[in-house]
C-alpha cells in the first residue's frame, strides 16, 4: 500500500503546477492502492471522492507547493477515518472491570488477552485475573496458563468439562474473592462465524456484563478482517477491536476498513508474538505508517529517550551541506547501537520503511563494529574525504582494520550510496513531510 501511494505522489511531486487531470490521475492511483491493500470498497470509494473534492478545490491547485497539499489531505482523511484519537480502555467505576476478549480462531485473543494482563499490571501496578474460557481445545487452556506464568499473573480454570458460562461464573467469583481490579476472559474462536459460537459468547456476555468486548481480528486476513468484524459487531455489539499481526507486511489495509464499518474503535494493536509486544492504536501514527513515513512518531519518541537531540540537528545540517563524512558516519552508527536493535529502528526511518533493500536486512551489531574498524583505520583526512580513498588507500585500510578489501571497498561504497540519499531526501525529495508532521 504504502509503495503505491507513494508512486501516486511521485507523479504530483515532478511536476510543479497541478491541474484537475494531475489530480485526477493521482486519485486514480490512490484508489487502486487501497483496493490492492484490501480495504472494503466503499470505504474506498467514499474515501477517494472526500479527498477529490478536497485536493480540486482553488487552494491547492494554486499552491507552490501542490503534491504536499495533496499528501496532507490524503493523511488527513485516513486519520478522519481512522478514528482521529486514540481510544482508552473502559474502566468499571468499581472493581473489577471485566474485560471480554472474542474473535475467531488463530486471530489472537489467548496471546493478546495476557499483553493486556502484562500492559495493565506494568502501566497500572493492576493485579488482573485471567479466565480461561474456551474449551474446545485442551491446548487452549494449557496456553492461557503458561501465559499467566510468563507474566506471573492468575488463571481460573476448570479444565475442558465444564460449560464456559459456569467457568466464568466461578471466575468472577473467585476475581471477588481476590479483589482482582481487572479480569480478561479468554474465549474461544471459530474458523469462522456459526450460530453455536455467538450463542455462547452472547451467554457469556450476558452474565459477565464485560466493560469491554475487544474483538481480536488478524489484519493479516484483509478483507476478511473487515467481514468478521462486522459480523461479530453485529451479534455482540464489541466496544472496541484489537488488531493482530501488523508486524508483518501488512500495512494497515484493515486498519482503514474496519473503523469506517463497524463504527467501533481500533483500541490496540499486536506487533509481534512477544508478550510486550501490544502498543496503543494512533489513527495518526498508523496514517503515517500507511503514507511510508515510517513510525516517525515511534521514532522522535525513541530518539527522546535515547539520542542525543543537539548531535541530531547538527548530523541533519552536515547531510543538507552534504558534509557529512566518515567521522559522523562512525557518531551516528555508535548512537544507533546503543538504541537498540538495528533493523526495526531503521525501518522507522521515512523511506527505509518500505525499501526492498532493507527488506530482507538483518543488522548485526557486529557489522557495525566491522565498519568501525574500518573508519578508525582511516587517516582523519580520509575520514573527512572519501573521495581521497584510491585503491592503494584501500588495501592499507583493510590491512590496519583486519577486514578485506572488498569489505572496505563496499563499505564506502554504501557510505556515498547513504549519503546521496540522506542528501536528496533533505532537499525534498521526501519533502511534504515537514508540513504535514507539524500539525
Ligand atoms: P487465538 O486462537 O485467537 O487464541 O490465537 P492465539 O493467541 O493462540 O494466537 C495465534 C497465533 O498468532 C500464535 O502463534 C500467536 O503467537 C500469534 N500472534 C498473536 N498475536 C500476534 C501478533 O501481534 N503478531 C504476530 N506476529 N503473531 C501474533
Ligand atoms: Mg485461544
Amino acid at each position: 500500500l504504502t509503495e503505491r501511494l507513494q508512486n501516486a505522489f511521485s507523479g504530483l511531486r515532478r511536476k510543479g503546477k497541478i491541474n484537475e487531470n494531475d489530480i485526477r490521475e493521482a486519485m486514480r492511483e490512490v484508489r487502486l492502492a487501497l483496493l490492492e491493500a484490501d480495504v472494503n470498497f466503499d470505504v474506498v470509494k467514499d474515501f477517494v471522492k472526500t479527498v477529490r473534492t478536497q485536493a480540486l478545490g482553488k487552494e491547492v491547485l494554486e499552491s507552490l507547493t501542490p503534491a504536499q497539499q495533496v499528501i496532507k489531505i490524503v493523511h488527513d482523511e485516513l486519520v478522519k477515518v481512522m478514528g482521529e484519537a486514540a481510544v482508552p480502555l473502559n474502566k468499571s467505576p468499581h472493581i473489577p472491570t471485566i474485560i471480554m476478549m472474542v474473535g475467531l480462531q488463530g486471530a489472537g485473543k489467548t496471546t493478546t488477552a495476557g499483553k493486556l494482563a502484562n500492559r495493565l499490571k506494568k502501566q497500572e501496578h493492576a493485579r488482573p485475573l485471567m479466565i480461561a474460557a474456551d474449551v474446545y481445545r485442551p491446548a487452549a487452556v494449557d496456553q492461557l496458563v503458561t501465559v499467566g506464568q510468563q507474566l506471573d499473573v492468575p488463571v481460573f480454570e476448570m479444565g475442558t468439562d465444564h460449560d464456559p458460562v459456569d467457568i466464568v461464573k466461578q471466575g468472577l467469583a473467585e476475581a471477588d474473592k481476590n479483589k482482582n481490579d481487572y479480569v480478561i476472559i479468554d474465549t474461544a474462536g471459530r474458523l469462522e462465524i456459526d450460530e453455536q459460537l455467538m450463542d455462547e459468547l452472547a451467554r457469556i456476555k450476558a452474565l459477565a456484563q464485560p466493560n469491554e468486548i475487544l474483538l481480536v481480528v488478524d489484519a493479516m486476513t484483509g478483507q476478511v478482517a473487515t467481514q468478521v468484524a462486522d459480523g461479530f459487531n453485529q451479534q455482540l455489539d464489541v466496544t472496541g477491536v484489537i488488531l493482530t499481526k501488523l508486524d508483518g507486511d501488512t500495512r494497515g489495509g484493515a486498519a482503514l476498513s474496519i473503523r469506517a464499518v463497524t463504527g467501533k474503535p481500533i483500541k490496540f494493536i499486536g506487533q509481534g508474538e512477544k508478550l510486550d509486544q501490544l502498543d496503543v492504536f494512533y489513527p495518526d501514527r498508523m496514517a503515517d505508517r500507511i503514507l511510508g513515513m515510517g513510525d516517525m512518531m515511534s521514532l522522535i519518541e525513541k530518539a527522546q529517550q535515547d539520542y542525543d537531540t543537539d548531535q541530531a540537528e547538527k548530523m541533519a545540517q552536515k547531510i543538507q551541506e552534504n558534509s557529512f563524512d566518515f567521522n559522523d558516519f562512525v557518531d551516528q552508527m555508535s548512537q544507533l547501537q546503543n538504541m537498540g536493535p538495528l533493523d526495526e529502528i531503521m525501518k522507522m526511518i521515512p523511506g527505509m520503511a518500505n525499501n526492498p533493500a532493507l527488506k530482507n536486512v538483518k543488522m548485526d551489531p557486529k557489522d557495525i563494529d566491522h565498519l568501525k574498524a574500518i573508519v578508525y583505520s582511516m587517516t582523519p583526512k580520509e575520514r573527512e574525504n572519501p573521495d581521497l580513498l584510491n585503491p592503494s588507500r584501500r588495501r592499507r585500510i583493510a590491512a590496519g582494520s583486519g577486514r578485506n578489501v572488498q569489505e572496505v571497498n563496499r563499505m564506502i561504497k554504501q557510505f556515498k550510496q547513504s549519503r546521496e540519499m540522506m542528501t536528496k531526501m533533505s532537499k525534498g525529495n521526501f519533502s511534504g513531510m515537514e508540513g504535514m508532521l507539524g500539525d
